[in-house]
């Protein structure tokens, strides 16, 4: 096993992840990425392929003129094209236009794809490698060297791949890559070549490139690193073409966690999370909860008995400790088996029901019966609260709601919709009667509400609805299912989600409306 321990990590996200079909990024969102890459210490960032699409070209000139560290961003493109030279060749001078210190190329590895693709003799091939290495060397700090097909070329024919990465170093790279391309290789397969590799290079430089067309890309990687390789490429998140590239969020902590090998500073790992929240946002993607290590479900607890487990001691339950990652540990709300969850989650809102017996009992059994009415408590957890405090009879009684009625209407003549709502409710024996207009039900009925208790109650006029969820559970039923709302509210100061469940989606709607008020009147109060 090779003693060095420092692992170069080579970035892809922006040039290979932007391969896969549902991720698009602006060249703003291009720079942003590369300067959270550079923050977290990635150490080379590809920014695209100059000359295939003029948004890399743009790239490549606006991140200049950007705070990203310009000596971290490398360029894209193949060997020269046969019988061009390199000077002539269009795509191998877009490489130098774009004016940044390193160059990345790939060539044939696969003498099948030489032959057929390329059509030149295989020995042609390698004046392609030699001549297009040592042009950019002479004119870039840095040439890393891709062997496309790597691992395919060797078994094909073992003795020319191999060649084709000995002339990328006799010509000048500063490392070469071994690409698994198509993404369906087996570890040992990577095991035992990267191995062969390394009996020939030495103690030269190399890297390893994976896909995941077989689930194994990270496994695959890990294996090169473990072979010798010491610069590692993959994406956040796992971006890419077919079923994405290697994904960068597991490669660093699975090395640098469980095998010791330094990818990044360690105060570093823990923006993981960020990281890999930031590039899903700005590539429009919802995040994957069960992502390893930074998904949100990575370190979250249903079972009782895990829970209970896991109060004790975290080990029990959990591979690492979450907060290496940037990662926490969750209880979750929903299918509450056990005491523990209870207690769990009461703690994290400051209250302390453990000595509570007749409380907990009975919250437990209320929360039982709610569940089985199709309530949910994850993402409403200020409902949840809410049901807490008031078991634990420390709710004040901020308003009772005594009546109110919507009116839906469409006028088909002058084609706005208009719902108009009433609403009764008392505060202290105070009755207030108020009436509202809103462009649909719900808008209506949340106006009135807060009209009536706005004189009240001034603060909730700083509260606004953000997000409106609803969900038909038991479709089988038609339109006679039940619906389940959930509504985010936000102060601007706290975002906080309630819910609400009933035949009716005006009711559930009320509900989650009525929950989220009063956890503002609450948490104002306190
Ligand atoms: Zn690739």
């Amino acid at each position: 096993m090779s003693e060095n321990r420092k692992i170069t990590l080579y970035d892809t996200t922006l040039r290979d992840g932007t391969q896969s079909e549902d991720v698009n990024f602006t060249v703003v969102d291009k720079i942003r990425i590369a300067g959270h890459l550079a923050d977290f210490g990635i150490d080379f960032i590809e920014g695209g392929w100059p000359g295939s699409n003029p948004r890399d070209m743009d790239f490549f000139r606006d991140v200049k003129k950007s705070s990203v560290p310009i000596d971290r961003i490398t360029a894209f493109g193949s060997t020269r094209r046969a019988r061009k030279k390199c000077e002539d060749d269009e795509i191998i001078m877009a490489l130098l236009d774009a004016g940044v210190p390193n160059i990345t190329i790939f060539g044939k590895t696969w003498d099948l794809h030489v032959r057929e693709a390329l059509k030149i003799s295989l020995e042609e091939n390698l004046e392609l490698i030699a001549d297009t290495v040592s042009f950019l060397k002479k004119r870039a700090d840095k040439v890393f060297y891709d062997a496309e097909h790597f691992f395919d070329g060797y078994k094909a024919n073992a003795e020319y791949a191999l060649k084709t990465l000995i002339t990328a170093r006799d010509a000048g790279a500063d490392t070469v890559i071994l690409c698994e391309t198509n993404g369906g290789a087996m570890p040992e397969e990577i095991f035992n070549i990267t191995g062969a590799v390394k009996d020939v290079l030495g103690d030269f430089p190399f890297g390893i490139h994976t896909h995941n067309d077989g689930e194994m890309a990270v496994a695959n990687a890990v294996t090169g690193v473990r072979r010798g390789a010491v610069h590692v490429q993959g994406t956040v998140n796992g971006y890419g073409e077919r079923c994405g590239n290697a994904n960068l969020c597991s490669i660093i902590p699975n090395l640098q966690i469980k095998y010791g090998y330094e990818c990044v500073p360690a105060e570093n790992l823990k923006k993981l999370k960020d990281l890999s929240r930031f590039v899903d946002e700005l590539g429009n993607i919802k995040p994957d909860t069960h992502q390893p290590y930074v998904g949100n479900s990575a370190f979250a607890h249903k079972g009782g008995v895990h829970v209970s487990a896991i109060l004790k001691d975290p080990r029990t339950y959990e591979h690492i400790d979450p907060a290496l990652v940037g990662n926490t540990q969750r209880v979750l709300l929903s299918d509450m088996s056990g005491k523990s969850n209870l207690i769990y989650k009461a703690k994290e809102f400051g209250l302390d029901i453990e000595s509570r017996d007749d409380t907990v009992k009975e919250l437990l059994n209320r929360l039982k019966e709610m569940e089985n009415r199709g309530f949910q408590f994850e993402g409403a957890e200020a409902s949840f609260e809410l049901l807490i405090r008031k078991a634990m009879g420390t709710l004040p009684n901020f308003f009772d709601l005594i009546s109110y009625r919507v009116i839906d209407e469409k006028n088909f003549s002058c084609g706005t919709p208009l719902a108009e709502a009433t609403v009764m409710l008392s505060v202290n024996g105070i009755t207030e009667h108020t009436a509202a207009t809103g462009n649909g039900p719900v808008n209506a009925l949340d106006s009135a509400v807060r009209k009536a208790l706005a004189h009240f109650y001034p603060v909730i006029k700083d509260m606004v609805l953000v997000d409106f969820k609803v969900r038909i559970l038991s479709s089988q039923d038609g339109t006679e299912a039940t619906t389940r709302v959930l509504m985010e509210s936000t102060d601007g100061i706290d975002t906080w989600g309630t819910v609400g469940v009933a035949e009716n989606i005006i009711d559930a709607s009320y509900q989650a409306l009525a929950d989220s008020i009063l956890y503002k009147l609450m948490k104002d109060k306190k």
